[in-house]
């Protein structure tokens, strides 16, 4: 038998193995293998099971096989193919990214200098002798990736082979050790028969009477039982001897009688001794039950030696805890007729049992998460299995309780990258073996091997958190409606503010369009009101942060006991400092940005790498001291608000305030019990909270989104005002919006301010026409990177003018390139960045160009990543 194997490294190709007798039985597709390849040992997956090996070279075996089940099928690895073909990533990547992180057992190569030989006799190459020197830099050895860093050079196996043959370098294999391997916990069980003519301690019968009452059960349970019968402050070395009352017995049969009389004279010596040392060392009488735990297993396997009982190892899982308890309690909610509607159209969706593909529009606290969750409790009604995706799970403590209490906790599975990557396993496997339903998380969740897919939900489908940027570049959005042609299943894309592209094909006819439009019991959409900045000063005749009209606003809100959202989205004191004397700006010295100024923490902060400085008072430039700041960041604006209302009750919600796990929920709950008078945020407060007490949105300055060198910056922005807009006026109450804002007659602010996503599209579309960007066009964009400037340029140059060639003579000029050109952040953490974009109507011909580029070229010091469908352009 053979296995052909995908391997996560950069190659498209898979490799075949023989598979030794022994592990013929254990073989299956979808299941890691451990593989000997080059002189590593790796963890691949198995992609195919073969009779017959395709060539005649002597193949080699693979060593082992960790998982008792397989983490996909084969209907789960067509997908995972399609995904590998079309966002052109090899297949051994895109499994080692999708599945379950940190179970793979590997090997490193490492590199050392052989101290003995000594290189100068030798002849070496300009890149030999750098490898040599840097080796003498690093006495106890570096791992082979490294030293590939360090260099910027990729290809360094010939280079490495000819130093190791010449004596100068020496390497070793290291196996490193998974991350996360099954947890298992010790069960116990009563024999079924118990041998005749023993004699137990009382606590030995009542271990007994507890198991025999239970069936099986874990030991720590056992344990936790025998410390609620005989309290916890009995001597260490009593217990597992005690002779106490018994316990109630359901049925005392000969056998178990115990003869309390018949206790071994040894151990009542211990007992005495014991006793007279606890006497002495007060405190010690009350064990820890960690310790006494260990002599509740110590008697176990006293008992198990003596054939009573069995101790055996069980799986557990490891969840992510349960789900937490915001908001109301919204059972008995009866649908409106819109919601009735779109319902009776999910359904007919999942009764024809093919792919139907939807696009559910809805203003915001229209009630589509209501649908979601009848849509999600019909297919639980049947057999099947549903996925529903948020954008950002740590947001949605509020929707996690929701359906928390909606549906059994057994049935759900909440998958993010926030849980630890062993409780991610566990729920992967729970999943796999149909225990798990439904599973909610961030988009990560799609790949989950759900059993019998019948629909899947992709909650806020515009947000541009969908995409994930570095490595596998894949938008869950748009891989969401791959799966659902795969496993023909419903797919429900859901938003207030659909992105431009959705609502293109839905406009298409290539998704059924769902409307619901208008909110529950017909509340109004707040009022918007729009604060021309262009004139508004303040006392000292500059621009205000908070305009006249915003601040009072606030003040009535106050007055009247209700919340007021303030969005920026910018974090930070002041965006950056700046020296009027030199004009010296403080950058980050790795990223061509300048520094965040987080005042509170008196550092400057770069957003991109974890550069951080001392903010100083002097310009080290000139040593001038009229350093000032410039420009508004959310802590800025929580100061002068403070300032404002000092006796408000403020809170700030950004990554700053949220670096740890709870605290984002921390902070939703406050404003749930009403604890928060005013919350200041960036666009983590615009995600689909709901809280009635809210009337007042400010948004401090609508243009940070419109000036980015984006052709999605219109749709984010008018996206953005109409989302946080839509959090306002929830409850009985209306709502009322600022915006603040140097461009009100922009169309993206204006069709924000009417509430009128139409307007905003028929705006927009003859813009994307009329460039031919998508929906008009299909985008395939690569990303360069390069330690040096110089060479990098050159590289990209030569890349650039070679993709203006095939796009010629391949394709025959089915492409459009453009660029490459440097990207806006020109360099984040030293590394100098390009960009290159290929644009052309049809997938296929952008696909077979980008391929042949990426195949062709020696990446010698150059970093390429493939874009496909690009999001991002900075
Ligand atoms: P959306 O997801 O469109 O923003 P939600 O589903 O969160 O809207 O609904 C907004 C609020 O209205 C929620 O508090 C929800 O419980 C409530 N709600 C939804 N549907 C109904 C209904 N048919 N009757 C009464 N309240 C409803
Ligand atoms: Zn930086």
């Amino acid at each position: 038998m053979f296995v052909r194997v995908a391997i996560p490294i950069p190659s498209a190709q898979t490799f075949t193995y023989a598979v030794p007798e022994t592990l013929v039985p254990a073989v299956a597709i979808g299941k890691r293998v451990l593989v000997p390849f080059g002189k590593r040992r790796v963890t691949g997956f198995i992609v195919e099971v073969l009779n017959e090996a395709v060539c005649d070279r002597k193949l080699r075996e693979i060593l082992d096989l960790p998982d008792p089940e397989p983490l996909f099928d084969k209907e789960n690895l067509d997908f995972y193919e399609w995904i590998s073909r079309y966002y052109l990533h090899p297949l051994g990547k895109v499994l080692g990214e999708l599945l379950p992180g940190g179970i793979s057992v590997q090997s490193e190569r490492w590199l050392y200098r052989n101290d003995g030989a000594a290189a100068a006799d030798q002849r070496l190459s300009v890149r030999q002798k750098a490898i040599i020197e840097h080796l003498d830099g690093c006495p106890k050895g570096i791992l082979l990736s490294h030293l590939r860093r360090a260099l910027g050079k990729n290809d360094l196996y010939g280079d490495l082979h000819v130093l190791e043959s010449a004596g100068l370098v020496i390497s070793e294999e290291r196996l490193t050790r998974p991350a996360v391997r099954p947890k298992k916990a010790k069960w116990v069980e009563l024999s079924p028969e118990l041998p005749a003519g023993v004699n137990f301690t009382a606590k030995q019968s009542a271990l007994i009477g507890f198991l025999r009452e239970r069936g099986e059960m874990p030991v720590i349970a056992l344990h936790n039982e025998i410390l609620a019968q005989f309290g916890n402050h009995v001597p260490e070395a009593r217990i597992g001897d005690f002779s106490g009352p018994l316990p109630p017995q359901r049925s005392a049969s000969k056998d178990d009688c115990l003869s309390a009389s018949a206790r071994i004279s040894s151990l009542q010596r211990s007992e005495e001794q014991c006793r007279k040392m606890s006497s002495g060392r007060r405190g010690h009488d009350f064990q820890s039950s960690h310790k006494t735990l260990r002599h509740t297993l110590a008697a176990l396997r006293t008992l198990e030696n003596k054939g009573v009982l069995r101790l055996f190892e069980k799986e557990v899982s490891r969840g992510p805890g349960p789900a937490p308890t915001i908001g109301k309690n919204e059972n008995g909610i009866v649908l409106n007729e819109a919601q009735t509607t779109v319902l009776d159209g999910i359904r007919e969706c999942l009764a024809s049992g093919r792919f139907s593909p939807c696009l559910l529009f809805g203003v915001t606290g229209s009630g589509k998460t209501e649908v979601y969750l009848r849509a999600i409790a019909e297919v639980l009604g049947g057999d099947g299995g549903a996925i529903y995706l948020v954008p950002e799970i740590a947001l949605t403590a509020q929707l996690l309780s929701r359906i928390g209490r909606r549906f059994p906790e057994s049935e759900i599975a909440v998958l993010h990258s926030g849980i630890s990557q062993s409780a991610r396993y566990d729920q992967w496997k729970r999943i796999w073996q149909g225990e798990v339903r439904v599973v909610v998380g961030a988009r990560s969740a799609l790949f989950a091997p759900v059993r019998n897919l019948r629909l899947i939900v992709v909650d806020e489908e515009h947000d541009p958190s969908y995409k994930q940027d570095d490595r596998l570049r894949y938008n869950a959005r748009d891989l969401a409606l791959v799966r659902g042609r795969f496993s023909e299943t419903t797919v429900i894309l859901g938003s207030a503010t659909p992105a431009v592209q959705s609502y293109f094909h839905a406009a298409e006819g290539r998704y059924r369009c769902l409307t619901l439009p208008a909110r529950i019991d017909d509340r109004p959409l707040p009022r918007v009101e729009v604060v021309d900045l262009r004139t508004e000063r303040d006392e000292r005749g500059l621009t205000p942060l908070l305009t006249r009209t915003l601040t009072e606003a606030i003040r009535q809100t106050l007055a009247g006991g209700q919340q007021t959202l303030l969005f920026l989205n910018r974090r930070g004191f002041h965006t950056y400092l700046f020296c009027p004397d030199c004009g010296h700006v403080f950058s980050c010295p790795n990223c061509d940005i300048s520094l965040t100024h987080h005042a509170s923490e008196r550092v400057l902060k770069c957003h991109h790498c974890d550069f951080t400085a001392q903010s100083a008072a002097l310009c080290p430039s000139c040593k001038g001291s009229r350093v000032r700041s410039y420009g508004a960041g959310t802590e800025r604006v929580e100061e002068e608000v403070k300032k404002l209302f000092p006796a408000a009750r403020i809170a700030r919600m950004d990554s700053d305030t949220t670096t740890r796990p709870g605290d984002s929920e921390r902070i939703l709950r406050g404003l749930d019990r009403g604890e928060i008078d005013i919350l200041i945020g960036t666009q983590m407060i615009t995600k689909g909270h709901d809280f009635p007490a809210i009337t007042l949105v400010g948004v401090v300055a609508a243009d940070a989104s419109l000036n980015i060198p984006d052709f999605r910056a219109a749709e984010r922005t008018f996206q953005i005002l109409t989302q946080v807009s839509g959090r306002g006026g929830r409850g009985d109450q209306p709502g009322r919006v600022v915006i603040q804002t140097f461009t009100p007659g922009h169309y993206a602010v204006r069709r924000a301010q009417e509430h009128d996503y139409a307007g905003f599209y028929a705006d927009e579309l003859p813009f994307r026409r009329q460039l031919a960007y998508p929906p008009f066009s299909r985008l395939i964009g690569l990303h360069f990177s390069s330690l040096k400037k110089e060479e990098g340029k050159k590289a990209v140059t030569a890349f650039g003018a070679r993709a203006r060639e095939l796009a010629r003579t391949m394709i025959g000029g089915k492409a459009e390139v453009i660029g490459p050109a440097e990207s806006p952040l020109a360099r984040i953490r030293g590394r100098y960045r390009w960009q290159l974009l290929l644009k052309g109507k049809e997938s296929r011909s952008l696909h077979l160009l980008a391929q042949r580029l990426m195949e062709e070229t020696g990446r010698d010091g150059l970093e390429i990543q493939v874009d496909v469908d690009p999001v991002n352009f900075m």
